[in-house]
């Protein structure tokens, strides 16, 4: 479809979904609590970096677990897609983000208790496995990789960051628990630190889809030219992306829509069509699983609108 047919497609999902009042913003975290419930932007970057959009898409909100697939895309790229398999694992767990309980089977039955990196267990490893001599080089290097994602520099919402560093006594006991199986073996404190931040990042739809369409042209930002990862990293990524994108629904959304994609609980969603195109919408209510309700909707019709399904015989 042309940029003029795109544009006609997410405004009429715009119109559609903006008055679907199901959903409620994350109140575990305090300060997600407090976003205007009624943002709802949608952008689309094509793989060759023209951007469509229509909404709020220069609203900011906390990237949240998206963030997740950044440091993913970093820690692939540095040390090879086996390794991330053989120290994390990358099977679903079917069960909640921050599900204790997937730790406990896993470990159990013998499998790796952190999940996969798209979970907060696999996410918090992810970061603590990331080469660097201290926790702020860690840091910067995750942070420097999503601005890279994104064709500029980003910023830490201080608010999001210190109301969650305040409330994330849950993610504390599941990384003290991975420390007890010896999964994270340096300190579980500074990767939980590191992870907090990652999620606190403040990006709008278009740096989303700007990200996205990183990894659907292979790794190299279709604006600044520059390769972020390999496209044997991007591909891995998006393939943990379509089995563990949505937690325990992401069946569902693989089944109704066809695509990668990942949800954050601050209302973002971006979901990525391989050498096509990114798209990433926000809108903060979210379902029981944490994903936001009208950005699925959205998402869902413009990909059935560009035929994007992987699974459409072409
Ligand atoms: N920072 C949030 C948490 O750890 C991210 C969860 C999410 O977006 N699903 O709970």
């Amino acid at each position: 479809p042309s940029q003029a047919e795109i544009q006609r497609m997410l405004e009429a999902a715009r119109t559609k979904y903006e008055s679907v009042t199901e959903g409620k913003n994350a109140d575990y975290i305090p300060a997600l609590a407090k976003v205007d419930s009624k943002l709802f932007g949608i952008a689309v970057v094509l793989a060759n970096g023209e951007v469509v959009e229509t909404g709020d898409t220069n609203a900011p909100f906390a990237i949240e677990s998206i963030s997740k697939v950044f440091a993913l895309s970093r820690l692939i790229e540095d040390k090879g897609a086996a390794d991330v398999e053989k120290a994390i694992g990358v099977n679903a767990t079917g069960q909640p983000f921050n599900s204790v309980l997937a730790v406990e089977l896993n470990q159990m039955n013998k499998e790796h208790p952190a999940g996969n990196p798209l979970v907060n267990a696999g996410a918090i490893t992810t970061v603590a496995l990331v080469p660097a001599r201290s926790g702020a080089e860690r840091w910067d290097r995750i942070k420097k990789t999503m601005d890279a994602f994104a064709g500029r520099q980003l910023s830490v919402d201080e608010e999001v960051y210190k109301s969650e560093t305040a409330t994330n006594t849950h993610n504390r006991g599941i990384a003290y628990l991975l420390q007890s199986y010896e999964v994270i073996k340096g300190d579980p404190s500074e990767a939980l630190d590191i992870y907090t931040r990652e999620c606190s990042v403040s990006v709008t739809a278009r740096d989303l889809a700007m990200m996205g369409a990183t990894l659907a042209n292979g790794g190299t930002n279709p604006v600044t030219h520059q390769r972020i990862v390999s496209p044997d990293t991007a591909s891995h990524v998006l393939a943990m992306m379509m089995t563990g994108g949505l937690y325990e629904t992401t069946g569902t959304w693989v089944y109704r829509v066809g695509v990668p994609a990942k949800s954050g609980v601050g209302g973002g969603i971006l979901a990525v069509v391989p050498g096509k195109y990114a798209i990433a919408a926000f809108s903060p209510p979210l379902d029981k699983a944490g994903n936001s309700v009208r950005a699925q909707r959205a998402i869902e019709s413009i990909v059935q609108d560009t035929s994007g399904s992987l699974f459409a015989a072409r």
